[in-house]
């Protein structure tokens, strides 16, 4: 049986207001969040960007959201998780005055913001998995206790998944950050002897006592470190550096696992949402590009989180004129969607409906 995708076609540069008001009109004449119930909490992830020049979704789509949650009765909120590298959004404080700098404060949206995954970025849950690589995830604490999902994500190009939207937003930007860690990279963590003070910080987190200090220095024990971000989380002076380099297909995989357990605590209580303008190369976790390169294709919204990375995936391509390998990075990109199936999680068979 096929999934429904919904499509609001957008012309080139159509504006996010015109937009925005379809998206309202289909979610209610579809019912699209029939789902939530009186008194569902419910948490209405997206991507803050890094930037006010590149293409994340707008804070004007979540606010209509939020509206429509709390016109069925639900109490919504915005959420996000920490990065795992230094930046603006690698705890709660900068995540949350970053995103606010963004336009998403409580006066736009309507909306406050809580961080999934605590302060650090460490407050998770375990959630079991019937997965090739893994048979518990570790998600974002605060997913657990809500009663409800809509995922806002933004199509884009990927430098190792080959395009990111709503599996990535589930997979990786749902994950705690051990989650984030065991997606990334199987290397351990180094430090960069010039930036290290020998604050001795990261040595009293550290969850495996892996490191010491020498002559002032902190130095890992390789042997005993499980890779688990700690150290990167607490270091102030960025003297703690990660190899992301985990192969292509090996970080796809792991994102469709990880995005398994999160869409499993919202057995019929999710909507996805892919926004597909503003199309980059990179995705909007890079500050320092933005290359569109693609037309614009407009919004594309399911019940299914496969079924909607396909068709967008498809239209893309279509409107385009070219695969997405020609477009931005050229690795194997639908490794994510052909796991997805393997594990028979979600529906990559879509009807598109033109709305
Ligand atoms: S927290 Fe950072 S600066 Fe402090 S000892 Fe550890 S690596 Fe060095
Ligand atoms: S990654 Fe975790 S276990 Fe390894 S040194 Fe850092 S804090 Fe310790």
């Amino acid at each position: 049986m096929r999934e429904n995708v919904y499509f609001i076609e957008a012309s080139d540069n159509e504006r996010d207001e015109i937009l925005c008001d379809k998206l309202r009109d289909l979610i209610q004449a579809e019912d699209l969040l029939g789902f939530v119930a009186d008194k569902d909490i419910a948490a209405l992830k997206t991507h803050f960007g890094e930037s006010l020049k590149l293409g994340y979704p707008r804070p004007l789509y979540l606010k209509m959201l939020g509206e429509e949650v709390k016109n069925k009765g639900g109490a919504p909120f915005l959420t996000e998780t920490s990065t795992l590298y230094k930046g603006k959004r690698d705890n709660a404080i900068k995540h949350i005055a970053h995103a606010h700098s963004q336009g998403f404060d409580f006066a736009s949206t309507g909306m406050p913001i809580i961080m999934a995954d605590g302060l650090f970025g460490d407050e998770e849950y375990d959630v079991s998995i019937k997965g090739k690589r893994y048979q518990s995830v570790h998600i974002a604490a605060l997913f657990a206790k809500c009663n409800a999902l809509v995922v806002v994500s933004h199509f884009t190009g990927h430098l190792a998944a080959g395009f990111g939207a709503t599996l990535k937003n589930l997979g990786m930007g749902c994950a705690s950050r051990k989650g984030k860690m065991e997606q990334h990279s199987t290397a351990k963590p180094k430090i960069v002897k010039k930036n290290c003070t020998g604050c001795g910080i990261c040595a009293k987190w550290c969850p495996r006592d892996a490191i010491t200090l020498v002559d002032e220095r902190a130095v890992i024990n390789a042997k005993e470190c499980i890779g688990c971000g700690e150290c990167l989380a607490m270091c102030r002076f960025d003297a703690v550096k990660f190899n992301w380099g985990a192969t292509y297909e090996d970080l796809q995989k792991k994102v469709v696992e990880h995005a398994m357990g999160v869409c499993s605590l919202f057995q019929g209580k999710s909507l996805f949402v892919n926004i597909v303008t503003r199309i980059s190369k990179d995705c909007d976790c890079m500050g320092h590009t933005y290359e569109k390169i693609a037309p614009d294709v407009g919004i594309l919204v399911s019940r299914d989180p496969v079924a909607v990375d396909v068709a967008s995936l498809d239209l893309v391509e279509k409107r385009a004129g070219k695969v997405l390998s020609q477009l931005a990075y050229d690795i194997p990109y639908r490794v994510q969607l052909d796991y997805s199936k393997e594990l028979h999680f979600g529906n990559p068979d879509y009807e598109l409906i033109t709305f």
